[in-house]
């Protein structure tokens, strides 16, 4: 039987049938931190991945419902007294207003990233990295449901400044012929895998004739948000078929996947999903961050790596949370970080050892933290916009107590201050 997709949004929280049972001050806390951040969840995630017995301590329900702890006390008091008291337009300043102190492009996504053609900003195509583009097709820009602690989150809310976005498929072909060094198109969102047979065979088809172009990743979380999308979703099929189309190419297929905890890996549908995606020639890799209140035990992450092994997939990165949002409520100090990551990976077999942690997406590029002696921190870029950057171990030490992200750090010796500038602006382009 082909499944029905049900959404519900912020405005629809009533209608869900769990949360009847539930504390009305979570409902309200709910409402409250929703109109900062997005939310959306659907019937297979209410159904199928939340312990509803656990409630608010379930980790599902905390990585897809907003919980109190991510606004500050400050802004939580003034979204609830402006809320009583504000004219609508007056409310909706203050909304932005807010937004705007989350820092919501961390990593100069918009400054640093986006490319030029003839002058013009290419918007919707970010190249950071010599061989790796990211595009975000506008037809993409949405999820099967949210993630509170999504560092994308400015991409789902109605501020229209804080989207990034391209309708320009056209553009970026031209770009990637210009640039044959360019042998990755990370195809991201939102989630991709939003899109329909018709219109992902538009993107797919474009990609495949881009003769430089050796690898195609698709950035997803549809495995746990929506596995029907490849079991039993009408046009099931025919996306699998584009998919294959990929590897029939002679192009590797890389689907990026998003899993944060066991519990995402367990229902017989996201089994078959995964059966089918292989089946296709595509290798299935997953990433994702640290998060307290969701996964910040080694057993979890040991349990989940295993996990995917044991499906086929392939343990790529640890993360940690981005400096944008709510950070401040869902990362763990790196020396806790680096711990849970080194007690995880050491219960596991040679085989399960492939991800790569933790590690955080900053300004210059992806930092690794590798260990920490005597208060000195040892990192190396895994990715810089500079290659020539990257793999050289360097050491750190801490600017501020507690350090929880790589600009808490500080250089230790003056001749490796290098790591640590600010990167000056990086012209790409045609
Ligand atoms: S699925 Fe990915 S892009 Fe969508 S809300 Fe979750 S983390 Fe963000």
């Amino acid at each position: 039987m082909t499944p029905k997709y049900k959404s519900y949004n912020i405005h629809a929280l009533e209608s869900i049938p769990y949360l009847q049972k539930m504390d009305k001050a979570i409902i309200e806390d709910i409402k409250i931190v929703g109109e900062i951040y997005p939310f959306k969840t659907n019937n297979y995630v209410l159904d199928n991945l939340i312990d509803w017995e656990r409630g608010i301590d379930d980790p599902i329900f905390r990585l897809n419902f907003p919980h109190r702890g991510m606004l500050t006390e400050e802004h939580y008091d003034k979204l609830k007294w402006g809320r009583d008291r504000l004219a609508k337009d007056e409310f909706a300043e203050l909304v932005d207003q807010i937004r705007m102190t989350l820092n919501p492009h961390p990593a100069g996504q918009t400054s640093f990233n986006v490319p030029f053609e003839n002058g013009v900003r290419l918007e919707g195509l970010q190249h950071k990295y010599r061989n790796t583009v990211l595009y975000f097709p506008s037809h993409s820009q949405t999820c099967h449901a949210y993630c509170t602690f999504c560092f994308r989150w400015p991409q789902f809310v109605s501020n229209a400044e804080l989207k990034f976005q391209s309708k320009e498929l056209d553009s970026l072909i031209r770009y990637l012929n210009y640039n044959p060094q360019i042998t990755d198109v990370l195809l991201t969102g939102g989630d991709p895998m939003v899109m329909g047979p018709q219109i992902l065979s538009r993107y797919i088809d474009a990609l495949i004739g881009v003769k430089s172009l050796r690898n195609i990743r698709i950035g997803t979380k549809s495995l746990t948000f929506w596995p029907f999308k490849f079991t039993a979703e009408e046009g099931h099929q025919e996306v699998l078929q584009i998919l294959r189309k990929v590897t029939d190419s002679g192009k590797h297929l890389a689907i990026m996947s998003h899993f944060n905890h066991p519990a995402e890996l367990k229902s017989d549908v996201v089994i078959d999903a995964i059966k089918n995606l292989r089946a296709t020639g595509a290798e299935i890799r997953t990433q994702a961050p640290l998060l307290r209140t969701i996964n910040n035990k080694s057993e979890i992450w040991s349990e989940m790596w295993e996990r995917q092994v044991q499906l086929g997939l392939i343990p790529y990165y640890m993360f940690l949370p981005r400096d944008t949002g709510a950070q401040h409520h869902f990362a763990e100090d790196l020396r806790t970080a680096l711990h849970i990551y080194k007690n995880a990976i050491q219960k596991l077999s040679g085989i399960c050892r492939t991800a790569k942690g933790p590690v955080m997406s900053a300004l210059h590029g992806k930092v690794e933290l590798l260990d920490c002696v005597d208060d000195v921190f040892y990192l190396r870029y895994l990715q810089h916009r500079d290659p020539g950057m990257a793999y050289k171990v360097f050491k750190g030490r801490e600017a501020i107590d507690n350090p929880k992200w790589f600009s808490d750090l500080t250089t230790v010796d003056k001749y490796e201050e290098r790591y640590f500038e600010e990167v000056k602006r990086v012209e790409v382009g045609v």
